[in-house]
């Protein structure tokens, strides 16, 4: 499956332990991430991690360029909801690309649990083109 992980930087910390604890599961998989946040979880975790522009330089608009060419099957996006963000468009387009493409978004930690655990059960799958 292919997994994008985006954090918000207050969120960082919870992304970091997230993928932590679900690194056995992740390392099995394609994973994309925001620039910051990928770095980070790759230094924590020795994970393979494609990391894009940081998501207020463009990198929210490269995933949501992913999901509009099915591109993604899952992403856990740990949004600050107490802080404003300068790319907030951005990131709103992202959210609803996924509603749009229907892939399974988690947008905070209990959510992403959730999904990382189906997704060690095999019941998240690859997303085909809808057009
Ligand atoms: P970052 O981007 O991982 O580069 O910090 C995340 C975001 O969209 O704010």
């Amino acid at each position: 499956m292919r997994v994008a992980l985006i954090a918000h930087d207050k969120k960082k910390p919870d992304m970091i332990m997230l993928a932590v604890q679900y690194k056995d599961v992740l390392a099995s998989h394609q994973l994309y991430a925001t620039g910051t946040t990928g770095k980070l979880v790759m230094k924590a975790t020795g994970l393979s991690i494609h990391c894009l522009k940081s998501g207020p330089l463009g990198g929210d608009q490269q995933i949501g360029a992913m999901l509009a060419d099915n591109g993604l099957d899952l992403v856990v996006f740990l949004r600050d909801p107490l802080t404003a963000q300068p790319h907030e468009p951005d990131v709103s387009a992202l959210l609803r690309l996924c509603d749009v493409q229907s892939i399974p978004l988690a947008t905070n930690l209990t959510s992403a649990k959730i999904l990382l655990e189906a997704l060690k059960r095999g019941e998240i799958f690859r997303q085909t083109a809808s057009e």
